[in-house]
Formats: C-alpha cells, sequence, structure tokens
C-alpha cells in the first residue's frame, strides 16, 4: 500500500466509527472530503475538534454545556421539585423554545431495548436515581418518546421512582405515536406536558 492510499484508508477506518456508517458510506465520504475545498473540509475537522475540546455533558442532568453543569441546572429561576426526563438533548431544545416548562431535565442519552439483543445506548437511569435519593423532588415526568423503547423505558422508570416516594407522571400523547419528541411540534409538546397524568401505583 501506497502511503497516499494508507492516508486515504486512515479517514475511511475513522469515518467507519461513526454510527450507520459502513465502508462503502466511509469511502463514499471520503472521496467527498477529497475532493472539497481545502477551507471546508478542514471547517469539518475543526467543528469536531472545538466540540471535544470545549463541551460536555451536564454532570448532573447529561444536557449539553460548556462548563460541569449546565445553565438550566445551575439556574436560581428553575422549579427544583420536577424533573423531565427525556431521550436526547435535543428534546430539551425543542422544549424550552416552548417557554412553558420551568423545572430540570433529566436526559437518559438513549433508551432501554426491550428486546434482548436489540441495539440501544445505556440510558442514564442510575444517575437519575442517585439524584432523586438526594431529595426535593416531587414529581418525575416521564416524557420518553411514544416508540416501543421509550414505553418499556418508562415502564422501568416508573418502577424503580415510584418506591422512592416520588409522582411518577407521563406525559400525554396528543403526538403521533412513533415519532421523536424532537419532530413534535411546540404546541403539541406544550398540550402533552399540561395534560400529563400522574402514573398508578405499579404493584
Ligand atoms: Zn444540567
Amino acid at each position: 500500500m501506497s502511503q497516499q492510499q494508507g492516508i486515504f484508508n486512515h479517514l475511511i477506518e475513522q469515518l467507519m466509527a461513526l454510527p450507520g456508517v459502513g465502508r462503502k458510506s466511509a469511502q463514499r465520504l471520503a472521496f467527498f472530503i477529497l475532493k472539497m475545498e481545502s477551507h471546508a473540509a478542514k471547517k469539518i475537522g475543526q467543528a469536531i475538534i472545538d466540540v471535544k475540546d470545549r463541551l460536555a455533558f451536564c454532570k448532573q442532568c447529561n444536557n449539553i454545556t460548556e462548563h460541569e453543569i449546565c445553565d438550566i441546572c445551575a439556574s436560581p429561576k428553575r422549579e427544583t421539585h420536577k424533573i423531565l426526563v427525556i431521550e436526547e438533548p435535543s428534546t430539551l431544545h425543542v422544549i424550552e423554545r416552548t417557554g412553558e416548562y420551568k423545572g430540570l431535565y433529566h436526559i437518559l442519552l438513549g433508551a432501554l431495548a426491550p428486546l434482548p439483543g436489540s441495539k440501544t445506548a445505556a440510558p442514564s437511569i442510575q444517575n437519575l436515581v442517585d439524584r432523586l435519593k438526594k431529595g426535593g423532588v416531587t414529581e418525575v415526568i416521564i416524557a420518553t418518546n411514544p416508540t416501543i423503547e421509550g414505553e418499556a423505558t418508562a415502564i422501568y422508570l416508573t418502577r424503580l421512582i415510584q418506591p422512592l416516594g416520588v409522582t411518577v407522571s407521563r406525559i400525554a400523547f396528543g403526538i403521533p405515536v412513533g415519532i421523536d419528541l424532537e419532530y413534535a411540534d411546540e404546541v403539541s409538546l406544550v398540550k402533552s406536558l399540561q395534560g400529563r397524568r400522574e402514573i398508578e401505583k405499579l404493584s
């Protein structure tokens, strides 16, 4: 293998580390990058470096932040007795845009796989339980996606949280089943938050 071929293959291997990118897609992307204007390609590289150097997940809620604790967790204006549980940081931004919700968040960074062998990211559930055990939270609103994984996660969380003496509610679904919350429009989201129902005690 020539040195040039080695450099090119190295890029392909690195791109294959991304989710959903197989060898064929990685090759296509690598050729695209090779053909790009130099400054445009370098911008992509720099954007990746900036994200890794400057951003991290909030130590408390997993929101994306430049600090150890995100602006929402650090704000004295938020209602700290309420935690809204969502799967991805992108959903937080949709909900924040509505301006309707004043409590705190907990972002799972994924959902539970309901079937053995199905692939999902390990959600940050233990951190949530640790937060609740510290006290002060009276309601957890579960707003995982209305998908099989989201529902499985909601049931699992309810079983875990109710014994801690915290009220668990699930947002109402005017939102179409199967759709990710980040794609729901703001009006539907506000309605589903307002129409949330307490989940009856699971035996
Ligand atoms: Zn936070």
